[in-house]
C-alpha cells in the first residue's frame, strides 16, 4: 500500500470514536480506580465533538484533518488528556503538512512528532504509568517495522501489538505523574487509562491500515 490519505485518516477517527464509545464504561471503570472516573466520558465526548466537526466538512489535506481533531480535543475535552491528546493530533498534522496522503515513513515522522509534543506537555518518561508508555513502545515499533521492510498495514499492526503490550505492563506500575500519582503506592495493581485509550488509538489505526491497502 502508498500510504494513508485523508479518507484512510478519516476512517481511522471513525473507528476510534466508535471503540471509545463502546470502551467507554471499562475506561471510566480504570479511571475510577486511580484516578476520578472520567476517562471513558472524556475521551468519547472529544471524539463525538471531532466527529461531527468532520462530518461538518471534510477537509482537504492531512494537516487540515490532522489540526481539526486535535482543535477540537482541545476545546472539548477538560482533564489532562485533551491537551495531551489534542498535542499529538496538532504536532501530527505540523508534520504532515499539507499533502493529501502520507506514506509510511511519513506517518511515522508523524506520530514520532505528536509523542515529542506529549512529552513536552506532561514531561512523562517510561515507567512513569501514563499513555506514554503505550505510545512509545508503538512509535518505536512502526519505525522499527518500517526500518525493516514491514508495509504499513504489517507496520501498523506491530505496532498496535506494542501499545497492548506497553498498556498491560502499566498494571504493576507505581504512577508518577498525573491524577494517579498522587495515591503514590495504592495506584499499583491497575491498568493506566490513557495507555488503554492509546492502545484502542493504534489497534483502530492498525485496522484503517489494513482496511485501506
Ligand atoms: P484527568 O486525569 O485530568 O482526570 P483523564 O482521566 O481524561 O484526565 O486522563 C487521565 C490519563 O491522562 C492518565 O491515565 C494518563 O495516561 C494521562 N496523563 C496524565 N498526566 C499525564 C502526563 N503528565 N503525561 C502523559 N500522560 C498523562
Ligand atoms: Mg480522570
Amino acid at each position: 500500500m502508498a500510504g494513508v490519505g485523508t479518507a484512510a485518516l478519516t476512517d481511522w477517527i471513525h473507528r476510534f470514536r466508535d471503540v471509545i464509545a463502546e470502551k467507554r464504561e471499562w475506561l471510566t471503570e480504570l479511571d475510577s480506580a486511580i484516578g476520578d472516573a472520567d476517562h471513558g466520558a472524556n475521551m468519547s465526548r472529544g471524539m463525538d465533538a471531532v466527529v461531527a466537526k468532520l462530518d461538518a466538512g471534510a477537509p482537504a489535506t492531512v494537516d487540515e484533518l490532522l489540526k481539526t481533531v486535535g482543535m477540537t480535543l482541545v476545546s472539548s475535552v477538560g482533564g489532562a488528556s485533551g491537551p495531551l491528546y489534542g498535542t499529538l493530533f496538532l504536532r501530527m498534522g505540523m508534520t504532515a503538512g499539507p499533502v493529501t496522503e502520507l506514506d509510511d515513513t511519513a506517518l511515522a515522522a508523524s506520530l514520532r512528532a505528536g509523542l515529542d509534543g506529549i512529552v513536552a506537555r506532561g514531561r512523562a518518561e517510561a515507567g512513569d504509568k501514563t499513555l506514554f508508555d503505550a505510545m512509545a513502545p508503538a512509535v518505536d515499533a512502526l519505525d522499527a517495522a518500517i526500518a525493516g521492510g514491514a508495509d504499513l498495514a504489517a507496520a501498523t499492526a506491530a505496532a498496535a501489538d506494542a501499545a497492548a503490550a506497553g498498556r498491560d505492563a502499566t498494571e504493576p506500575l507505581v504512577a508518577r505523574k498525573g491524577r494517579a500519582s498522587y495515591l503514590g503506592e495504592r495506584s499499583a495493581g491497575h491498568l493506566d487509562p490513557g495507555a488503554a485509550s492509546v492502545a484502542l488509538l493504534f489497534a483502530t489505526l492498525a485496522q484503517a491500515a489494513a482496511e485501506s491497502s
